[in-house]
């Protein structure tokens, strides 16, 4: 465990020691309290001999999103007793269930906008975060990646998705709340985690505006062609001045807008990497397809790339189309 996480996990153990060492002179009998006590205790004494964080069992590290959760904890998951396994997975079913109530409608038609997205955690909670809001006439959309995996990504993403959502709805713009977002993540995360984010505003008039900040290319398509928009700015949450210019564009009746996470794009078959590359010819082949079948497209071609080979990584897809005009 670095440095930092170790020290400040150390003052997080401390700090429970006085609040428990307080509320055992209060009541002295309550053996609950005490043998709490002693646990703390037992982990400040693993941190001074260096040992903190490491499985009693196996002496490999424990997870560290877990041990984030509760320093207290001296087993890896492989070596929890049965009760401490069950009391694990109805938490981590609970967490799924919540994360899935934050994704928005399917196959969404909004604002002159046909969308459809696929959604798909790695684990039981994913670090993507994928959202479709309705606002004043305009549809906004948000396609992100946060760094790091499991619960402390999930639980960073839902609290971008919480800002986000409020921020847009006070009537602030996405400018704006892109950079409020920036600051917010850079004030209050703990372990250096930031987010790469693609996010826009679709009029029905066909105007978009996009902010790419260091997220993989958003792939536009149109009658003729097809346009990769990179990324024009650093994720956030690593420097609170850097915020994302805006790109915009104009799209017409049947144009799409394509975003995915890197579950996607570095999905593997042993050595190789799908890639971007195969992406873009994929959707210049089929430029003309309703969203949800380009989705549909685009799994199935990531299918027959990746063929045995397991998957490492939450997926997210998300396709934007401009609606026909009368
Ligand atoms: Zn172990």
């Amino acid at each position: 465990m670095p440095m930092m996480e170790t020290e400040f996990l150390q003052a997080e153990v401390t700090d429970r020691k006085l609040r428990l060492q307080a509320a055992v002179a209060h009541a002295p009998h309550d053996e609950n309290l005490k043998s709490l006590l002693r646990e703390v205790d037992s982990a400040l004494d693993r941190i001074a001999a260096g040992t903190f964080g490491l499985c009693e069992e196996c002496h490999d590290p424990i997870e560290k999103d877990r041990l984030l959760s509760n320093p207290l904890i001296r087993y890896c998951i492989d070596h929890l007793n049965k009760a401490e396994r069950d009391a694990l997975q109805r938490d981590l079913d609970l967490a799924t269930q919540l994360q899935n109530k934050l994704l928005p409608p399917a196959n969404l038609c909004s604002c002159g906008w046909h969308t459809s997205y696929h959604y798909a955690p790695l684990g039981a909670v994913s670090g993507d975060y994928c959202d479709l809001i309705e606002h004043n006439g305009s549809l906004y959309f948000f396609l992100g990646d946060v760094s790091g995996k499991g619960i402390a990504a999930s639980l960073l993403m839902t609290q971008i998705h919480a800002l986000f959502r409020n921020l847009l709805t006070m009537g602030i713009p996405l400018s704006q709340v892109v950079s409020h977002v920036n600051r917010s993540i850079c004030e209050k995360v703990l372990t250096g985690n930031y987010v790469t984010i693609a996010c826009g505003q679709a009029n029905a008039n066909g105007d978009v505006e996009i902010y790419n900040a260091g997220h993989l290319p958003v792939i536009v398509t149109n009658r003729d062609n097809v346009q990769l928009l990179e990324s024009t700015g650093i994720p956030l949450g690593l420097f609170q001045e850097a915020n994302p210019p805006a790109a915009k564009l104009q799209l017409e009746s049947g144009d799409t807008l394509f975003l995915y996470t890197d579950g996607l794009s570095e999905a593997r078959n042993h050595e190789d990497e799908y890639g971007v590359d195969r992406l873009t010819e994929l959707m210049d082949k089929h430029r003309r397809l309703p969203p949800t079948e380009l989705v549909s497209v685009c799994l199935n071609d990531l299918a027959r790339f990746t063929g045995t080979t397991p998957r490492s990584d939450d997926l997210t897809l998300l396709a934007l189309q401009r609606m026909g005009t009368a």
